[in-house]
């Protein structure tokens, strides 16, 4: 059955229309059914491509997803997805637009897909991928607890705007969803250059990861390594945007937490080990 590897893209969808339609119909809301249709669509179409060995599947869902999260969510419908969106949504006690792309994309979907938002969605990384350095051309930095830092600000800064009694804090978190992007843009660009690697920004500084690593820790969707058909070549390990040792099928393998399912190590094994 030649449609039997089109299984995959097809359950995708199917969970995504049941999401959007649930939504949909409990909180009287057609956004929900249009959001998450299109968001179930563009990754489905990715999954196709990938199965049909397009090479630029990943990037294809990236632009996809990231630009319509960016451009349509952030700039026209003014909802600030960033950090600080999450923080404002939960301490106005609304369960809608950032908190609900936070729960599902980067606090509990990481315990099915990992940080499949990473690879496929993310409107931050779907910039830096343009940058030369896809594979790292340094070692990893002992830096990874800046994490923590811009963490705790985009929390205090929120924080601030509340205990201060600010006025119009809506229109702030607009600006401030400019000009965190803006930041995260600069200093992204900048380190991808400074380190030789494009994921720089995503290993060092990226305060959602705070969330997604320990999250992703107890992903069901892993990348596997069989030992059996493994000829120990280290390909898989040179050419991992993440520094992942995916051969190690052990939970806390080396860097397990930081893979982003990009699928480069299982396109370049040579004994289809993954
Ligand atoms: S680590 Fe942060 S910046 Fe990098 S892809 Fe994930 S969410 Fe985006
Ligand atoms: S590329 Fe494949 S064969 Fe080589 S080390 Fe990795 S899993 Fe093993
Ligand atoms: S190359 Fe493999 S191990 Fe590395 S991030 Fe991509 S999928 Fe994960």
């Amino acid at each position: 059955m030649r449609l039997k590897k089109y299984v995959y893209p097809i359950i995708i969808l199917i969970i995504f229309e049941a999401v959007a339609v649930t939504l949909w119909l409990t909180k009287d809301n057609l956004f929900y059914l249009f959001n998450f249709s299109y968001i179930g669509s563009s990754i489905s179409l990715g999954i196709f491509l990938f199965i049909r060995k397009y090479k630029h599947a990943r990037r294809v869902v990236q632009l996809l997803v990231g630009l319509y999260m960016l451009v349509y969510l952030g700039l026209i419908c003014n909802e600030n997805m960033q950090i600080e969106g999450f923080w404002y949504y939960l301490f106005t006690g609304v369960f809608e637009a950032a908190t609900i792309h936070y729960a599902v994309a980067k606090i509990f979907g990481p315990l099915i897909f990992g940080r499949g938002w990473c690879g496929y969605a993310c409107w931050t990384a779907m910039v830096l991928d343009f940058l030369p350095y896809k594979v790292p051309e340094q070692p990893r930095k002992s830096i990874g607890w800046i994490r923590y830092v811009t963490f705790a600000a985009s929390l205090i800064f929120v924080a601030a705007l509340f205990l201060a009694k600010v006025g119009n804090i809506e229109r702030i978190m607009f600006w401030a969803f400019i000009a965190g992007n803006a930041v995260y843009y600069g200093i992204g660009i900048a380190l991808a250059f400074k380190f030789k690697d494009n994921r720089a920004f995503c290993k060092y500084i990226c305060p959602v990861t705070v969330f997604l690593k320990p999250m992703s820790y107890y992903s069901m969707i892993r990348i596997k390594c069989n030992r059996d058909l493994c000829i120990d070549c280290g390909k898989c390990r040179r050419v991992c945007p993440m520094n992942v040792d995916v051969t190690d099928n052990a939970r806390n393998r080396k860097n397990g937490t930081e893979c982003i399912l990009c699928m480069e190590c299982v396109k370049n094994c040579p004994k289809k080990a993954l």
